[in-house]
């Protein structure tokens, strides 16, 4: 057997650096059967419940090795509905890849471009999942289209119920549509994978916020929901809290993405939103959305663009692959550096004041901690993008009475992702800060069905009465 995985070809950075098109290319259906053919069957896959919606890996990949295409959606899609999406954006390495066999020897079985390629193909053949028969009565309103919210419809669907999900902007997917860029994730992608659900009887109302618009006590009472699921992640920016984050030109880097991603800024002036970096950017964060932030940067005419870190290379929380897309790309990167002062001219950002920092003992994250010296430099800014984690943004909680969040405004939950309101559910980021697609769209699955039990009982409790 092959000790290295079948590569993927990737877009070359010179043909990719000023556009949005796709970088990684994915398999053709030679080398995804090829790569297929290094699976080794295994008995008691550890990868299946290495993935947080335990797809039946080997299964999907057996009848890729007999080039039985549908087949392998079919089995894909007992679990997930967005083979397309999480075989993208997913951190295979620390899920399913990191536990695979084959990953003891050599390089382990390339689970996630596999995955990639079916949805694909299911994509083109327009491949649609066949409902199975089932009754049940009763209404689901879900919070939020993100792959948490999309995860738990998809579920409850299956399950039988009327589900209806609710979204505060045009349009739906959450960050898969307004953070993650089309370089890395195609909006036709994420489309295409949302049609699917609507197929299936899913229905989508945009430009609502709950909380503002509708209040979870209206859906229930007013609508007559049985019970409502909370995916709302985690969007409102955590700010540095340094004087001059105000200046025009600073910006948090959800705000930068969505004006690229959503509002389609980088085909302005076709696009009513316009954006304008200038020459010199600085992106703020060591993490996948500080990579997203600096990549987008570039292509939209930034000549330079350096991403400030407090810590050195190895700590960056970014996934090894986009950190090199990045520096191929000609990102540049300043670690060891925090951001202490933004300064400006007139109303518009003009410098980013650093002080120098070293490394101590390792942290409660097991990194070694950044310790300051008291020693700073200044670097010409025309562009600071600030990229150092999200929150959930409060107004869900602040206008429904009897949901408690924690400290920091997450939502709490039992060990059903039940609130403390009966009736209504949360998972995804909302509940457990930002993490990952797969782990928000594992939550909302699991949460589907603690929220059948929930109907169960009520309509026993009904039907008693
Ligand atoms: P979200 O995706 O945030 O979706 C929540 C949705 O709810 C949004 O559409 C929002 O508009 C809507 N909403 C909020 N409040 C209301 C309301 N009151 N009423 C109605 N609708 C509401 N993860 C990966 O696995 N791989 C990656 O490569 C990756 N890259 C990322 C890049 C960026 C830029 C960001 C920001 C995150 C990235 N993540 C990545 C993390 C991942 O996207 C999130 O963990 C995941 O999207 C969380 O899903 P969710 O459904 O909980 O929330
Ligand atoms: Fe791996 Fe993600 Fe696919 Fe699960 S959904 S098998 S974690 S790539
Ligand atoms: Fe195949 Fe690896 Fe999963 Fe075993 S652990 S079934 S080799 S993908």
């Amino acid at each position: 057997m092959k000790l290295n995985k079948t590569k993927m070809p990737n877009v070359l950075p010179s043909e990719r650096a000023n556009n949005f098109n796709e970088v990684a290319c994915g398999y053709d259906f030679d080398s995804a059967e090829m790569e297929a053919t290094r699976c080794l069957q295994c008995k008691n896959p550890r990868c299946v419940s290495a993935c947080p919606v335990n797809i039946n890996i080997p299964k999907f990949i057996d009848h890729i090795v007999n080039r039985e295409w549908e087949e392998a959606y079919y089995a894909i899609s007992e679990d997930n509905i967005l083979p397309s999406i999480c075989g993208r954006v997913c951190p295979q390495e620390k899920q399913c890849e990191g536990a695979c066999v084959v990953g003891i020897k050599g390089e382990s079985v390339a689970i996630g471009a596999l995955e990639r390629a079916v949805g694909d193909y299911a994509i083109i053949n327009d491949l649609n999942r066949v409902m199975p028969v089932r009754e049940n009565t009763g209404k689901v309103a879900i919070v939020g289209s993100g792959p948490a919210g999309l995860a738990c419809a998809y579920e409850i669907r299956l399950l039988g119920y009327t589900v209806t999900v609710y979204e505060a902007l045009h349009k739906f997917g959450g960050v898969l549509q307004y953070g993650i860029p089309d370089f890395r994730l195609p909006k036709s992608i994420v489309n295409n994978e949302i049609e699917r659900l609507e197929k299936l009887g899913v229905m989508f109302k945009k430009n609502i916020l709950v909380g503002k618009t509708i209040t979870i006590d209206q859906l229930k009472s007013n609508l007559e929901y049985d019970a409502v699921f909370i995916g709302a992640g985690a969007g409102l920016p955590i700010s540095l809290n340094i004087p001059g984050e105000n200046f025009a030109g600073v910006y948090y880097a959800n705000e930068f993405l969505t004006r690229v991603n959503l509002m389609r800024a980088m085909e302005f002036p076709h696009a009513v939103t316009p954006i304008r970096t200038g020459e010199k950017v600085f992106v703020i964060g060591g993490g996948n959305v500080a990579m997203d932030a600096a990549r987008t940067a570039k292509r939209i005419g930034a000549k330079e663009v350096v991403v400030l870190y407090r810590r050195d290379r190895e700590a960056m929380p970014a996934r090894r692959e986009e950190i090199i897309h990045a520096t191929e790309e000609g990102v540049s990167f300043a670690f060891l550096r925090s951001p202490v002062k933004i300064e400006g001219k007139g109303y518009r950002v003009k410098k980013i004041v650093c002080e120098k920092m070293i490394l101590g003992k390792p942290d409660q994250s097991n990194r070694r901690r950044p310790i300051p010296t008291n020693t700073y430099e200044t670097y010409q800014a025309d562009t600071v993008i600030i990229a150092i984690g999200q929150r959930p943004n409060p107004i869900l909680s602040r206008h429904t009475k009897g949901l408690k969040t924690d400290m920091k405004g997450y939502v709490i939950v039992d060990e059903t992702y039940q609130t403390t309101l009966p009736g209504v559910f949360a998972g995804g980021d909302v509940v457990s800060g930002a993490g990952t697609v797969i782990h928000a769209m594992g939550q909302g699955k699991k949460a589907a069905h603690f929220i059948h039990e929930y109907l169960i009982q009520k309509k026993k409790i009904d039907t008693d009465k």
